[in-house]
């Protein structure tokens, strides 16, 4: 069981106010809030241990790498990965991504070759395809969805030709909440000897995840969405893969050895990070997940599965209501239009009331485009938003609406 009250008091900024009114905090999806001993890890690391990892035989540069590659550790745990060597840390989604897309692209992809993505992916999951369509002549197809938000599955398997490299499909939609069928969609793509990238930005932070049981291929996922730091993410992949990969950067840390005549490259994970990692960052990734861990990520994934529910079933007994995205698979994000009301209008006047919603395309253009809109009003919730906090919201939304 969540003990909200309990829970609030390690979030110390859920406790200040904004214009004179206490913050409604119900942008998530975007970043999440951090507990007081992740950036009590930051400073006590920063204060105590700090020095670059790896290269050092003094004392403080051994602690720094044993916190680091501990870390490392806590992530193989967290998602349930074969071995630590499979964990590469990176800067966010958003790079695993690209660092997958040009490795990935360079051995793998030839012109008229193609990769499967879907219409709900955030621009993170499209552009690197893209830079790749245009260094390799590859072809994108794309997986459409229904009136609910949810993929096309027969859609899906038509897209496979002889010609598929990859699919790149996103675990949760950020706008419209959806959960994907992720493990049917792995096991679809394995039956065309097909490997899969999984985008777990929205998923992480909410629900368990287990690599091996999905039996995913690759996996990518971003520390401050999951109560971490910023500048710190992961990306997962099976060893025989990564294995096959060429590196990524150049310099420090990912050689063996380096001369003019000839340069050999380092073991996993170190292959794919080159230069000083955020040592300090991983160290506090790894504190927010035991975070969690301590609170249960099923325990997390029942209570927001149930203040989502408790907000869908409030919102929409607010006159002209157009919610985006109603699969009964939902995760913690809520996408709304109200009315011809502007969705920049309805952001900016519920933040004076202390309600922080995310407006505009989400980093989701082509998604807008589909649904024939320009933007949406987000509210994405956490484990310590409160059914109070959704009230607030439904009274905000009703308040600017009487404006109008
Ligand atoms: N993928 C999804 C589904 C997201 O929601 C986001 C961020 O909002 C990203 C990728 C990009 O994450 P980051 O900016 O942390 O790299």
């Amino acid at each position: 069981m969540i003990n909200i009250e309990t829970i609030r008091k390690d979030f110390p900024i859920l406790q200040r106010e904004v214009y004179g009114k206490p913050l409604v905090y119900l942008d998530n999806a975007a970043t999440t809030q951090k507990p007081r001993c992740v950036v009590e890890s930051i400073t006590n690391e920063y204060y105590s241990v700090n020095a670059n990892v790896h290269r050092g035989v003094h004392f403080l540069s051994q602690q720094a790498t044993e916190l680091h590659e501990g870390s490392r550790k806590t992530v193989q745990r967290f998602i349930n990965a074969r071995s630590s060597n499979e964990i590469i840390f990176t800067r966010g989604t958003t790079e695993s991504i690209n660092l997958l897309a040009f490795c990935f692209g360079e051995v793998f992809c030839e012109e008229g070759d193609e990769i499967i993505i879907s219409v709900m992916e955030h621009h993170s999951n499209i552009v690197p395809w893209q830079l790749l369509a245009a260094r390799k002549g590859v072809t994108i197809k794309v997986v459409p969805i229904n009136e609910k938000g949810e993929l096309l599955m027969e859609d899906y398997k038509a897209l496979f030709s002889e010609r598929t490299k990859l699919v790149s499909l996103t675990h949760v939609s950020n706008v419209l909440g959806t959960i994907n069928p992720v493990k049917k969609i792995i096991a679809i793509a394995h039956e065309h000897n097909v490997p899969v990238l999984i985008d777990g930005a929205q998923s992480v932070p909410h629900m368990k995840v287990d690599v091996q049981d999905l039996d995913v291929e690759f996996y990518a996922f971003s520390a401050h969405k999951v109560y971490g730091p910023t500048g710190v993410g992961v990306l997962y992949g099976k060893e025989a893969w990564l294995d096959k990969l060429p590196p990524y950067q150049g310099g420090g840390e990912m050689i063996q050895h380096v001369s003019f005549e000839k340069t050999t490259f380092n073991e996993l994970p170190f292959k794919f990070e080159a230069g000083t990692p955020d040592y300090i960052g991983t160290t506090a990734l790894a504190v927010a997940l035991d975070y969690v861990s301590k609170i249960g990520m099923d325990e997390i994934a029942a209570y927001e599965n149930e203040l989502t529910t408790y907000a869908m079933n409030r919102l929409k007994t607010v006159k002209g209501m157009r919610i985006f995205g109603e699969s009964s698979q939902k995760g913690s994000v809520i996408s709304f239009l109200v009315g011809d009301i502007h969705h920049l209008d309805m952001g900016t006047l519920l933040d004076r009331l202390g309600i922080a919603v995310r407006t505009g395309h989400h980093c989701a253009q082509p998604l807008m485009q589909s649904l024939g809109i320009e933007g949406t009003v987000r509210a994405s919730f956490a484990f310590y938003n409160t059914k109070k906090e959704v009230d607030a919201l439904v009274a905000g939304i009703e308040r600017v609406s009487k404006m109008f």
